[in-house]
């Protein structure tokens, strides 16, 4: 695929959709898209679907027109799916996507292993945002598009410092910028900005926080309990992983948050050596290399045995242990 529009065909309407708990490039994806489709497509009647989003992102153009409606009737004629590695990550809106009339995903995780009859996944580019630009005439891409597709990067690279970004990035991050986006507003508001409840979880995270494997790994965990007394939810987390990351002398970092009874969200970080995108894989889930995320069942304890060994094979594989 060269350009978006190809996708169109004749399709009258569109459904968008993202993964379960977007973040900010799924969000900026979606909208970015669908004010994209505004002025490249006029007729073309379009629809988001998302599972609740981080206040911090509401100020994006069409934020408020979002549906949360899992089975609104609704059958569309094309349904594109953004930043999704595979088809259960559309959570409750995958009906919208088994009954369209023709299917796309546009992503860049290396574990998409093409499950929409059209699939564009770049795992070279840092975000889905970024995919997304290389797809779009640079001169229909107005403001607002221009704020969400920004905003969508910054997150996925960490605000331009994760492996993942390349110079193609900042070029079209400059690029972006061109369109006079408050880029330092949308970096500050979007992603470092916490709440003060979000910095106590954080404060609390670290502090329970117990390193491993010689000090190669680090790991955190928030049980139900936990989360009902601070009446934590999983929004309230973001941020947590990437401050373990970059606890001197670590190469893994992990983080559980439970989801269920003995059933155990989980996000992986890695800093030169392991791919964790491997172990997210083997159990169930997916990612990339350096960033990834699963769910496992088990307490705390079986939950970190079994990513363990995975790590540490990979470890010593590559003689770092
Ligand atoms: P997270 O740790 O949730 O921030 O996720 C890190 C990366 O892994 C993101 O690119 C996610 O899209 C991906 N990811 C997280 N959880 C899963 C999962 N259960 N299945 C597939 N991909 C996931
Ligand atoms: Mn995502
Ligand atoms: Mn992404």
């Amino acid at each position: 695929m060269e350009n978006i529009m190809e996708i169109l065909g004749e399709a009258k309407n569109a459904a968008i959709l993202g993964h379960v708990r977007p973040d900010g490039d799924c969000v900026g994806s979606c909208l970015g898209l669908k004010s994209y489709l505004e002025a490249a497509a006029p007729g073309l009647k379009v629809q988001v679907y998302l599972e609740e989003f981080s206040e911090a992102f509401r100020f994006l153009k069409g934020a408020g027109e979002v549906s949360h409606d899992p089975a609104d009737g609704n059958v569309y004629d094309l349904c594109i799916a953004l930043d999704v590695s595979d088809r259960e990550r559309l959570g409750a809106f995958a009906g919208y996507f088994d009954h369209a009339g023709r299917t796309v995903c546009i992503d860049h995780h290396v574990t998409n292993a093409g499950f929409a009859r059209i699939s564009h996944v770049r795992p070279e580019r840092s975000a889905t945002s970024e995919v997304l630009y290389t797809l779009m005439d640079e001169a229909l891409i107005g403001r607002d598009t221009a704020e969400c597709l920004y905003m969508g990067i910054v997150h996925d690279t960490g605000v331009f410092k994760h492996s993942n970004t390349t110079g193609e990035t900042m070029e079209i991050a400059g690029k972006l910028m061109g369109k006079g986006i408050p880029f330092s507003e949308i970096i500050d508001r979007t992603f470092y900005e916490k709440t003060y409840h979000q910095n106590q979880l954080l404060g609390r995270a670290l502090m329970e926080s117990v390193m491993f494997m010689d000090g190669l790994c680090i790991f955190s965990a928030f049980r139900q309990k936990t989360m009902e007394f601070y009446q934590a939810s999983p929004k309230d987390f973001d941020g947590i992983i990437d401050q373990l990351r970059v606890t001197r002398g670590v190469e893994c970092a992990i983080f559980l948050y439970e989801t269920a009874p003995q059933e155990y969200k989980v996000s992986m970080r890695s800093n030169r050596v392991v791919d964790v995108s491997k172990i997210a894989a083997y159990f169930g889930g997916g990612g990339h290399v350096r960033a990834a995320g699963c769910t496992m069942a088990g307490s705390v304890y079986d939950v970190l045995n079994n990513l363990s060994r995975h790590i540490e094979a990979q470890l010593k594989e590559a003689g770092a242990l």
